[in-house]
């Protein structure tokens, strides 16, 4: 499974809602980029792993929780490249590893737990020095591929879109793939941005992060979305899962309620009030994600 799918497919998709509201909206399939490292975690992943190469290491340390997609696709990167792989999952250890740790340990990773206090300040050399005695010398990439390398790889995006449009959307949790868009956009094109935590003001600085001196007016053309987080991170409703079936079976597309479905359900709700002036064009991003919420739409 070394196939990689870029530039990722890109459809257009229509149905009454978008017809009613005279916009034409296309999906960007970032989740069709591989079968296993899927989306938006394949573009924060390869320049980490070049870096890594580069600067002779032969092991990768990250972090995430129990279900993250980041620590999964971190794991199958490392068995395809032949790196050393060590995933920090934040709280105690479960007695049977979830489908997610499952696959992760079945390619070569290992497992470190760590409790939630420690978890929450483990940025801190004081921990990071803990985890090099325990597993040598490392290359770190931050929870969620956070890093300089992340956002690089989330810059190529835009590019890859051969078509001309108004709106670039994508669901956010650190923000890296916002702050990839942002910084790529072109002429009078917007991103909206929809964050999936609760309170997540951060976002618009953790996107202002990344756009060098110079490019920090296109933050004006960067629009988050705060109200659609059902409730925060991982939670959602029986609304938001009734979309996400109703999409599927209409579109042929998976969602999932972590991410992709709040993005979707969130764009829907802004087509239903006509917040996009007719003829706009919109791009959603499909960053992919499925692996957390395997058998959801079955
Ligand atoms: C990780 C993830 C995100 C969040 O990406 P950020 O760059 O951290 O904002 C969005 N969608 C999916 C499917 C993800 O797995």
């Amino acid at each position: 499974m070394n196939h990689f799918v870029l530039p990722s497919p890109i459809l257009e998709i229509k149905d009454k809602f978008t017809l009613h509201a005279g916009v034409q909206l296309y999906v960007k399939r970032d989740d069709l980029i591989h079968p296993v490292i899927s989306g938006n975690k394949w573009r924060k992943l390869k320049y980490n792993i070049d870096n890594c190469r580069k600067n002779g290491y032969d092991t990768i340390l990250s972090f995430g929780g129990s279900y993250s997609n980041h620590i999964h696709a971190l794991a199958y990167a490392g068995k395809l490249f032949n790196l050393r792989t060590i995933g920090v999952i934040r709280g105690e250890e479960h007695k049977i590893l979830n489908p997610t740790l499952k696959d992760v340990t079945e390619w070569g990773m290992e497992l470190y737990f760590m409790d939630r206090k420690t978890y929450r300040i483990k940025d801190k050399d004081i921990v990071l020095d803990d985890l090099k005695k325990k597993f040598g010398n490392f290359y770190l990439i931050p929870e969620g591929g956070f890093n300089k390398e992340g956002f690089a790889g989330c810059t190529e995006i835009r590019d890859e879109i051969g078509i001309s449009f108004d709106y670039i959307c994508c669901a956010a949790g650190t923000g890296t793939t916002a702050a990839g868009l942002a910084a790529s956009l072109h002429g009078r094109e917007k991103l909206l941005v929809f964050p999936v935590l609760k309170g997540a003001e951060f976002i618009q600085a953790n996107i202002h992060v990344w756009l060098k001196t110079g490019n920090q007016h296109k933050m004006e053309h960067v629009h988050c979305l705060y109200d659609y987080h059902f409730g925060g991170y991982a939670k959602a409703t029986q609304e938001l899962n009734d979309f996400i079936k109703a999409f599927y079976n209409t579109h042929n597309i998976p969602l999932e309620p972590v991410y992709t479905g709040k993005l979707f359900y969130g764009l829907y709700d802004l087509i239903k009030k006509n917040f996009f002036p007719k003829g706009s064009i919109i791009v959603a991003l499909h960053t992919g994600g499925l692996q957390g919420q395997r058998g959801f739409l079955s």
